[in-house]
């Protein structure tokens, strides 16, 4: 997608300008019925589309990204562009700075859309926990688009964005790219900076990609990855070309681990299917296959649902009703009770859950028993994923356990919605690059997707085992029906 676009730029079939107004009129024609934005920021986009016009018109070199209309989502900040994170308490608010992504994409020349939905601070798996709205999912619009950064996936998916960023946090890209069959690349913790996202949780956040071929994830990763300053916790490594791992996709001798745990009962079986059908594929080019275990990895959703309240509890402290946004003071009758109000009506339940869990699993008494106990458990799966890639190069599992489900069947069952991301969670624990791309359709046409997973900065083995795998398939190719009906 990028680089034919980018071709087609400087080949001058199109203009910048033409191509955003494409954009625009999809977005106005469809996000109707997707709500997939929160804010589209049409003049200033239509402004940044005409700057790369002046810059082909005059002979100078643009980069890939150059011209590109994107949408972003809402937890990442954007300067002089309201970022809500999907929540009251941060409704008006419009961010004096950019995140270090949006930086880099700026200094690209990139074209920015609009903001997309998500889960209300990017808790959930399914946009229903949005302050404004849940956003649908193309293929079937009584579904969701999974979450939380399911207003990314489905811009993307019904080309409302040529690509869009998001955030995973545990799972959080794969999940909706899973569920609106699209490519969603997670990378390493650390590998691009956190600065300018609206954290949830420190130690597990990052940025990263829906697009629709892995070759755009590719594009992206090259231009967003590297050591900042503001972010201390960003890798320093040797700058790495993505592209060059896909250009020459190989699978001959990559060994591949199937962790048993993973392929269980109770999954559903379409997806068990897919997800195996690929797996024989990608044997009969070449790969080796392997069994191996992740005995931990049980323990996943319980350590990450008492290490994700833990810091959400203390991330979102700084929302006091006098810094940021949203306040209630005008009945308040002291300090005190401005906190409580503001609070109390800036945040949605599952805010309000996980500060409650969280702060009881960090007060004294419980910190020994929970957070302390959680974070041995995680040391624990880290060390199975280190032990597992001495013997295999990527490892592969479902991206979710599940096909993209009704709105509103799991919204009041929290426990059902956190056993959406058991297939996730173990990976964001461990900082580990994971991708997620189409493998098949179930019987009612709704997608399904793969999660190929890395050792700690393996992107290049991971792009490339599913830049072969893309290559050999049509999944990718394939768009909801939908779109032409609506
Ligand atoms: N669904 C997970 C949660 O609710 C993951 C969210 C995310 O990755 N941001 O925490």
């Amino acid at each position: 997608m990028i680089r034919h676009l980018h071709n087609k730029l400087i080949s001058k079939e199109f203009s910048a300008t033409e191509l955003t107004k494409q954009y625009l009129e999809r977005i106005e024609k469809f996000d109707q019925k997707i709500c997939a934005f929160l804010t589209v920021t049409a003049k200033s986009a239509l402004d940044q589309a005409r700057a790369v016009d002046e810059k082909i018109a005059c002979g100078e070199k643009i980069g890939l990204l150059a011209g590109l209309p994107a949408a972003i989502k809402d937890n990442i900040a954007t300067r002089g562009v309201k970022t809500t994170a999907a929540s009251r308490i941060l409704e008006n608010y419009v961010p004096p700075f950019d995140a270090t992504v949006i930086e880099l994409l700026r200094a690209r020349d990139f074209v920015m859309l609009g903001k997309t939905n998500l889960d209300e601070f990017a808790h959930g798996s399914s946009t229903e926990n949005s302050a404004f709205w849940t956003t649908r999912n193309p293929w079937d619009l009584t579904r969701v688009p999974g979450g939380s950064s399911g207003g990314s996936a489905a811009a993307v998916v019904s080309g409302m964005a040529v690509y869009a960023l998001g955030t995973d946090t545990g799972g959080s890209i794969r999940q909706p790219a899973s569920y609106c069959g699209l490519v969603g690349l997670k990378p390493t913790y650390g590998l691009c900076s956190r600065y300018g996202l609206i954290a949830m949780t420190s130690s597990t956040d990052v940025p990263g990609f829906l697009t629709k071929r892995v070759e755009d994830a590719a594009y992206l990763l090259s231009a967003l990855a590297g050591r900042d300053p503001k972010d201390a916790t960003t890798l320093s490594c040797d700058s790495r070309d993505y592209l060059k791992a896909i250009a020459e996709p190989r699978l001959n001798g990559v060994r591949i681990g199937i962790p048993k745990e993973y392929f269980i009962e109770g999954l559903n079986k379409e997806v068990l299917n897919a997800v195996k059908g690929a797996v024989r594929i990608l044997e009969k080019e070449g790969a080796i296959v392997k069994e191996i275990s992740l005995p931990h990895s049980q323990y996943g959703i319980a350590v990450y649902y008492i290490v994700t309240p833990s810091e959400v509890s203390s991330n979102l402290g700084r929302f006091d009703g006098i810094r940021y946004g949203f306040s209630k003071h005008s009945d308040a009758e002291d300090l005190i009770d401005v906190y409580y109000k503001s609070r109390g009506a800036g945040f949605g339940q599952e805010a309000k859950r996980r500060i409650m869990i969280g702060t009881y699993a960090l007060s004294s008494g419980y910190y020994d028993a929970y957070y302390k106990k959680a974070q041995k458990v995680r040391t624990l799966i880290i060390d199975n994923f280190k032990r597992a890639f001495r013997e295999v190069d990527v490892i592969i599992t479902p991206t979710a356990p599940d096909v993209a489900f009704k709105i509103g069947s799991k919204e009041n069952d929290p426990l059902a919605m956190y056993l959406e991301d058991i297939f996730s969670v173990p990976v964001s624990l461990a900082g580990l690059p994971a991708i997620s791309i189409p493998c098949g359709f179930n019987h009612e046409n709704l997608p399904i997707g793969m999660q190929i997973i890395g050792p700690q900065l393996g992107e290049t083995i991971l792009l490339k085992v599913a830049a072969y795998y893309e290559g050999i398939t049509d999944w990718h190719t394939k768009e909801p029906m939908l779109l032409t009906e609506l």
